[in-house]
């Protein structure tokens, strides 16, 4: 028996904006950060959630995990996880806590942050990583993870039930080949931030190659001329014909009848999708996106879009208006692993591909549990994740690729937590003589303009 003594929130910042890493059409100077949540046990076992952000407002997280995490303090783990589904509903019905929600915004990152935490002392406790804890349940006992209030309409629990059976019987041998590494084929976005200069971008390209990737995203939406540059850098570097893959990603920077005519004259370049064409809460807009790039006439541009989608019920929408082609679900914006498993059984229902958003500081160490759950347990089809390689060294069990594979993790856990030395080098605002954010460099970005 595991109780949970308490809490602790730590605030990380990365001066990533100093580099421009990160940057894209709407975030022009990111510190990529993370808001942690740490639970503390009688055990020797401590859980470690966090939510990532891009800088300042990170503060303001952390104050919601701070208003979230005492529905907790004192409960036994297994009191928490021997109905999941019924745990979760808890934690997003404390009736004044919600009406700064629901289910959304800051609140909700707040959410993922503890819900993590708890998946990831869960899994300590159990010895295994989390994709295997959901990897060994029952179709049933997956099922009652989750919270199906408000998307019985889409997908009720004996439907889930039911898609899950239906991939059971290779689920073994499934499960061995994540043992092997080669359960989620790897793609990166390391080359393409819009910040970089061409030449950075064509030799990253070139070295990502080399390295055995096969898929390629890169950040559009400035001027049109200079997108069309930047493409045919790209195709100059991977080419038509060998079998890579091209993704652009726009960060909402369209109205939607500019998304359609900019996407257009990128056709040429036969991206197989665009992300985030525009407002992340658009179902109808994404809708009329696809419609219009299904047939142009290099051939169709896919749409995609799910890193600020802000919970399943938007999910829900996007897959019943037909809006997406690929789904692409952030691990901690919306409320941690069990509305993820929501998600992934609803694109399964609709026939849709995941592919998390792990553009991020942690979000690979996350996202590849998601990635495994969802080939082994939930679509058991392969499909690809996102591989961005910065900030791993921070990372007690980093996450890592070999082969254009991502490496499955093995240690017991949720892979986030990070070294105590870079949590304390890179805390925010932080101590004098101990964090980065104290010394002459920081100030550049404390006292420099802001970057909007
Ligand atoms: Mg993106």
């Amino acid at each position: 028996m595991v109780k949970i003594t308490g809490f602790t929130t730590r605030d990380v910042r990365f001066p990533t904006s100093l580099d421009k890493t990160g940057s894209d059409a709407m975030n022009a100077a990111g510190d990529y950060s993370a808001a942690y949540c740490i639970l503390s046990t009688d055990s020797e076992h401590e859980g470690h959630g966090m939510t990532f952000t891009i800088g300042r407002g990170n503060e303001i997280v952390c104050l919601a995990i701070k208003s979230l995490a005492p529905l907790i303090a004192g409960r036994d783990l297994d009191s928490l996880t021997a109905d999941w589904g019924k745990t979760w509903r808890y934690l997003v019905s404390d009736s004044q806590l919600r009406w700064i929600g629901p289910e959304k915004g800051v609140i909700h990152l707040a959410l993922g942050a503890l819900v993590n935490a708890i998946w990831d002392l869960w899994a300590k406790t159990l010895n295994k990583p989390v994709w295997k804890v959901v990897a060994d349940m029952t179709p049933e006992e997956v099922v009652r993870c989750i919270d199906f209030r408000y998307i019985t309409d889409a997908l009720t629990p004996e439907e889930a039930v039911a898609l899950l059976k239906e991939v059971e019987a290779d689920k073994k041998k499934r499960i061995e080949e994540a043992e092997r590494s080669e359960a989620v084929p790897a793609y990166t976005t390391s080359a393409g931030w819009l910040g970089y200069g061409e030449e950075k971008m064509k030799t990253l390209l070139e070295e990502s190659v080399r390295a055995g990737y096969r898929h390629f995203k890169l950040k559009v939406g400035g001027n049109l001329e200079d997108d069309k540059r930047r493409l045919s850098i790209a195709r100059d570097a991977i080419g038509y014909d060998k079998g890579n893959i091209l993704m652009v990603d726009a960060n909402q920077v369209w109205s939607v009848p500019e998304a359609i005519s900019h996407m257009k004259e990128l056709a040429q370049f036969k991206p197989w999708f665009i992300e985030e064409p525009t407002s992340p809460d658009d179902v109808l807009g994404h809708a009329a996106i696809r419609t219009a790039l299904r047939d142009t006439p290099h051939g169709t541009i896919g749409v995609a879009t799910g890193e600020m989608c802000q919970n399943r019920v938007m999910f829900k929408q996007f897959l019943q208006a037909g809006a997406l082609t690929v789904l692409q679900p952030d691990a901690c914006r919306v409320g941690g692993v069990n509305e993820c498993l929501a998600i992934l059984l609803l694109a399964r229902k609709f026939g849709v591909p995941i592919v998390p958003h792990s553009g991020g500081v942690g979000l690979p160490e996350y996202t590849q549990h998601l990635s495994t759950i969802d080939y082994v347990v939930v679509s058991g089809k392969k499909s690809v994740l996102e591989y961005v390689d910065h900030l791993h060294e921070h990372f007690e069990h980093p996450a890592s690729v070999k082969n254009g594979y991502y490496v499955t993790p093995m240690e017991p856990g949720y892979s986030v937590e990070m070294k105590p030395e870079s949590m304390d080098r890179y805390s925010f605002p932080g101590e004098e003589g101990k964090s980065w954010w104290k010394t002459e460099e920081a100030r550049t970005i404390l006292e420099g303009p802001r970057i909007v």
